[in-house]
């Protein structure tokens, strides 16, 4: 593979059936990251189609290889990456990367331990979300410590595999809180920035990898054009992030999500992102 290929990271949430929608949980996370099965089977039989093939960041092709990769991974640990996405990885022979939040296991709408386990089982690759969900850059030093190193020991306690990459919640970074990720002992670190990650991007060094956010308004067409990094997309779609974290920066995160819930009706100070 040229170095200079572009890689496309995806980033979904949950996985949901056709009459979900309504779904009491629904209400904990933008209604946009609820991704009906039937489009998620099509975006991963659109990457199918056009050759790539879906690694995880410990199976990245080497040097020479001309094949087209693609990592799809999953944030917090929602009930359907376990019931439903995994049988569509499998038909496509697809890796992923499912990003955990220890806290949620267990809990009504999220995976238990055996699940997680399960999709370890099947080849895919279990890394953390952090303990708690909240938003790093709002925490102290001690609190930072403890969403990144104590997720990543129970995680590792509980697959008896290493924990080498974390998403960042709210997708809320800073300098320090990227230092802090490294002597954690972190590898890789997902942001919801939408920006492309090459074969270099994962050198063995510490590396920050941009996603791009997936939500169930993205048509087929737009999706193609995402994946190939369509400069006019990509511009679009980095215009309305950065106008949000203006938002987010002028008036701080907490009254961000607060406006936030207000306008999706979210009523629960409890929501995903
Ligand atoms: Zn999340």
């Amino acid at each position: 593979m040229a170095q200079n290929n572009k890689i496309p990271v995806l980033m979904y949430h949950e996985v949901i059936g056709e009459m979900e929608l309504a779904d009491k949980l629904s209400y904990r996370m933008t209604p946009g990251y609820f991704m009906p099965i039937e489009k998620f089977e099509t975006q991963v039989k659109l990457l199918a189609d056009r050759d790539y093939k879906g690694i995880d960041f410990s199976s990245l092709p080497e040097k020479g290889d001309d094949g087209k990769y693609g990592i799809i991974t999953f944030d917090d640990g929602w009930a359907g990456n376990f019931s439903r996405a995994l049988p569509v990885l499998k038909k496509y022979g697809f890796k992923a990367v499912f990003f955990i939040t220890v806290g949620f296991i267990g809990s009504e709408g999220y995976m238990g331990w055996g699940e997680v386990n399960k999709l370890l089982a099947e080849g895919m690759s279990i890394q953390s979300h952090g303990m708690t969900h909240r938003p790093l850059q709002t925490l102290g030093a001690k609190d930072i410590l403890y969403e990144l190193q104590e997720s990543k020991r129970i995680i590792e306690k509980q697959t008896g595999q290493k924990v080498s990459a974390f998403s960042f919640p709210h997708g809320s970074f800073d300098d320090k809180i990227l230092d802090s990720a490294a002597r954690s002992g972190y590898r890789v670190v997902c942001s919801s920035e939408l920006r492309p990650s090459y074969i270099s991007s994962f050198n063995g060094r510490f590396s920050v990898i941009g996603r791009i956010t997936m939500n169930s308004e993205i048509e087929h067409h737009t999706f193609i054009k995402l994946i190939n990094f369509d400069r006019k997309v990509v511009f679009k779609e980095q215009f309305i992030k950065s106008s949000k974290n203006i938002l987010k920066r002028t008036i701080g995160i907490n009254n961000y999500r607060k406006l936030y819930r207000k306008y999706f009706n979210i009523e629960t100070p409890d929501e995903i992102q």
